[in-house]
């Protein structure tokens, strides 16, 4: 059906009150578009659509913003958020359109983004694109952190333009014509912190009532809507999975880069993949954003950033709480140290532990146990003095038993493994190798890929999309493309920036 709807007009920046959603069409691309790559399993497995399908015209057009399917009403959210600790007011999906959800065969609802479809009315002073590289590094990486056993936002594909986009490349001053692309992506829902922060700082109580009884209603069952604590009790949910998130994060070696409140699900999962980057050797001070000067989201710094946003999202919902619910919700955030060992968030030792110790227990032992404090390598001095690969040193891990180094530290894991497990040394070691990815997406491996991909060559992208199915698993071609080994040389000075 054709929507009585001026898309130039739907689609005008400006300040917007009293609603959650806007009416916002994609802007078709003007030039030829091509196909870079498509997630069979998003394809076939959420979306219930023949892989086949995918090599039509139809698809290129549905996927890239050329049409909107009949019936559909495309959407841009409005939200805010805490962009470096600054309330930054209404941001928005400023290049993003929801053109649908889709409920699949298994009854289950996804909502289908675009990025990078065009101008939205939350587009500020954006130009409402997405470029090749940042498309081909979210596409990669969320399907990669999913197979890594991640919660994450999924990519269903890529699709790239000749359209012209000029980006500012920050990390090295100029500014450069690219091409603009698109990634259809899918999430159960796309509702951030920010979402919630929007209502409540322009005193819209109905409306932040309405939406959080929605989200409650949709994606927390085990919170009864008709239940007065039901906000403490949603909240005391985000608190926890956003603390289990961020430990699975820390196992990985990943820095999300802009753990600003708005790139902060409240299901929890990953979203927003910008210049986001994979720790090298062991480093808590690690930054992938070089736009980020005071170095706020740090690697190291990221469960106590975790604490801040679930504490602006605490006062998100303090207008809809009386004074008792108001100090469980408190009390909630300061239990988390449950998950944040020793109350000291600010650690890193312990938390990289904790990372580990949380993959322990998840994966090895099947049930978490309560109570179970990580090793701290006193006595020892850790990896940041061996140029170890972050990843890699778990895979080191897994023949412990062996090991001369850090004689002190390796006698008190042997002793925690003892107490902790009741299998042999040999099982252990099966177990590990299928928590320990081999292969994680180092900023050198998506650059190469980028780079080959801007001359239409997408063979990296699908070989980096295959290998990274499998993370934990040896492969041949991986090894041979030194996605095993440590950066080579010509990437030894690669940086990313808001832009990525
Ligand atoms: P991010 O740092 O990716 O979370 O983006 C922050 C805000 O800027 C969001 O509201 C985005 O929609 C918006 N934004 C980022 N890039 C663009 C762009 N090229 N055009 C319009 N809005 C953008
Ligand atoms: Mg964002
Ligand atoms: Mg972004």
């Amino acid at each position: 059906a054709v929507l009585p709807v001026d898309p130039v007009k739907e689609n005008y920046v400006r300040k917007v009150r009293n609603c959650i959603f806007s009416i916002a069409f994609p802007t078709p691309f003007k030039s030829r578009v091509r196909l870079v790559a498509v997630s069979k399993e998003v394809l076939e497995d959420i979306l219930d659509l023949d892989l086949s399908i995918s090599e039509t015209d139809a698809f290129i057009q549905l996927v890239s913003g050329g049409k909107i399917v009949s019936g559909s009403i495309p959407l841009a959210h409005r939200y805010g958020g805490h962009q470096f600790g600054i309330w930054a007011d209404q941001l928005g999906d400023g290049r993003a359109h929801l053109i649908g959800i889709y409920r699949n065969r298994q009854g289950e609802k996804w909502e289908l983004q675009l990025k990078g479809s065009g101008k939205t009315p939350y587009s500020r002073n954006g130009d409402g694109r997405a470029v090749l590289r940042s498309s081909v590094r979210e596409f990669l990486c969320s399907e990669a952190m999913y197979h890594l056993g991640i919660p994450t936002s999924r990519a269903a594909s890529l699709a790239v333009s000749d359209d012209e986009v000029w980006r500012d490349q920050f990390y090295n001053g100029n500014v450069a014509k690219e091409r603009g692309a698109v990634v259809l992506r899918v999430a159960k829902s796309w509702f951030r912190i920010g979402s919630l922060e929007i209502l409540a700082h322009d005193s819209e109580l109905d409306l932040l009532r309405t939406l959080l009884d929605f989200i409650i209603q949709e994606h927390f069952p085990s919170v009864n809507v008709k239940e007065p604590n039901r906000y403490v009790d949603f909240f005391s949910i985000v608190v926890s999975e956003t603390a289990q998130l961020i430990a699975l994060w820390m196992s990985v070696g990943f820095a999300h880069g802009v753990c600003n409140t708005d790139n902060f699900s409240l299901l929890s999962i990953t979203i927003d993949y910008g210049p986001f980057g994979f720790m090298e050797a062991y480093n808590p001070d690690f930054v992938p954003n070089t736009s980020d000067d005071e170095r706020r989201y740090k690697i190291g710094n990221q469960a106590n950033i975790g604490m801040f946003n679930l504490n602006k999202l605490l006062q998100a919902l303090n207008p809809l709480l009386d004074p008792g619910q108001k100090q469980l919700g408190r009390l909630g955030l300061l239990q988390q140290p449950s998950i944040l060992p020793d109350g000291s968030p600010t650690d890193f030792h312990s938390q990289m532990l904790w990372g580990l110790f949380f993959l322990v227990l998840i994966f090895w032992a099947g049930e978490p146990s309560v109570g179970v404090r990580p090793l701290t390598p006193q006595g020892d001095r850790y990896s940041q003095d061996i140029p170890l690969c972050y990843t890699w040193q778990f895979w080191a891990l897994e023949t412990i038993s062996k090991h001369k180094l850090f004689p002190a530290w390796v006698s008190q894991y042997l002793l925690r493994l003892k107490s902790n497990m009741n299998d042999s040394d040999s099982e252990r070691r099966k177990r590990m190798t299928t928590v320990n990815p081999r292969y994680v997406l180092k900023n050198w491996m998506a650059e190469s890929a980028v780079q080959k991909a801007e001359r239409n060559d997408f063979s990296e992208v699908h070989l980096l999309q295959q290998v990274l199915q499998h993370p934990f698993q040896k492969h041949s071609a991986a090894e041979k493309a030194g996605y095993a080994s440590p950066t080579p040389s010509w990437a030894k000075d690669l940086r990313v920036s808001c832009s990525s």
